[in-house]
């Protein structure tokens, strides 16, 4: 699922020029001058649009194959805005539909982590007038997103993690259940086979993850070095109203030590809402903190700037290396950016 980078490892050349014609022949060659201009991004769309409205979106690396499942979230959501449902139900309603997708690493479908059994998610909820709340390293729910809306309504806390945030929510009502689906099994078992690989280049430029082994049971006897797999779900909405609202949930990068939190639960970093729009992230979530990424797209659509453009500059200005896709929605339409393949859904009426 992931995509070749080496698909456009490059830049396009746009023109070639000859600087140096007006200096005399005998001294030097003419230079040739590359003018280069980025190469078109491999996922990027949007427009204009009034009313209600819900963008969608499946983790960047997800390719074309998970459109129909995007979709299918962005009509759900919709359906709740046309019921008069807030821009904060809607998005919910449209990322629990992901959740419980097995193809998505979110809620049912959530990574499988190193030791082969843990399954630790992060989610959070924001509306345009300012609330947030998220938990981080949850495990044993079904559906992440919902308890981050309950730590939003029942509690005076932004943030629950770890075995906190899990007891609240068995506490609250929440099954106790793990999250384990075939394709994550699927998934971890291919995992292993690349790390296998890795191994046998002797690749010694990874991080070696064993020697900071911090999981509660023993290492896997053979367990080696495999590549980081994301995959984040989300969804931002505007209602007919013209809230404002994004969630987001993931299963998070697999290759990690127990404990690690991305981008998805930090304030500012992987969503951000206000009456100005709702941005959602996906991508590398140590490089999305660093650059405040949702909050520095909000910030750009508050200027005035149209969705489309904000997300893709910002998409542009990201390191190539790193994946990152953005979706957002503003009071007068929406725009998706990612700088790999990315299935995204829009709804709207
Ligand atoms: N941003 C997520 C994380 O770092 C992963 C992803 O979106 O692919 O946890």
């Amino acid at each position: 699922m992931r995509f070749d980078r080496s698909a456009r490892n490059g830049l396009m050349i746009v023109a070639l020029l000859s600087v140096g014609a007006s200096a005399p022949a005998q001294t030097r060659d003419p230079v040739p001058i590359v003018l280069l201009a980025p190469a078109p991004l491999p996922t990027l769309a949007g427009s204009t649009s009034v009313g209600a409205l819900v963008v969608t979106h499946g983790g960047v690396g997800s390719g074309p194959e998970y459109a129909d499942g995007v979709r299918a979230a962005a009509d759900t959501a919709l359906a709740v805005l046309l019921a008069r449902g807030s821009a904060l139900d809607a998005a919910i309603a449209g990322t629990v539909w992901l959740e419980d997708d097995p193809r998505f690493n979110a809620g049912t479908g959530a990574n499988i982590r190193l030791d082969g059994h843990t399954i630790q998610m992060d989610a959070a909820v924001m509306t345009d007038e300012g609330r947030f709340a998220a938990v981080g390293a949850i495990e044993r729910v079904k559906n992440p997103v919902r308890v981050a809306r309950a730590v939003m309504d029942s509690t005076p806390h932004l943030f629950l993690v770890g075995e906190g945030a899990t007891r609240f929510a068995h506490r609250i009502g929440f099954a106790d259940i793990v999250p384990v689906s075939p394709q994550a099994e699927a998934k971890y078992r291919a995992r292993m086979r690349r790390q296998a690989e890795s191994f046998g280049r002797r690749d010694t430029t990874v991080f070696d993850w064993r020697r900071y082994w911090n999981f509660p049971g023993a290492m896997p006897a053979d367990m080696l070095e495999w590549g980081r797999h994301g995959d984040t779900v989300g969804s931002v909405t505007r209602s007919a109203d013209g809230h404002f609202a994004a969630t987001l949930s993931t299963g998070g990068t697999s290759v990690t030590l127990c404990g690690r939190v991305g981008d998805v639960p930090v304030y500012g970093a992987g969503l951000f809402a206000g009456p100005a729009g709702a941005v959602a992230c996906t991508g590398e979530g140590e490089q999305i903190i660093r650059r405040f990424l949702a909050r520095s797209v909000y910030d750009r659509l508050a200027a005035g700037v149209p969705a489309k453009q904000a997300v893709q500059e910002a998409v542009a200005m990201f390191p190539e290396r790193w994946d990152v896709g953005l979706i957002a929605v503003d009071r007068t339409g929406w725009g998706v950016a990612a700088n790999r393949p990315m299935a995204y859904g829009v709804a709207g009426r």
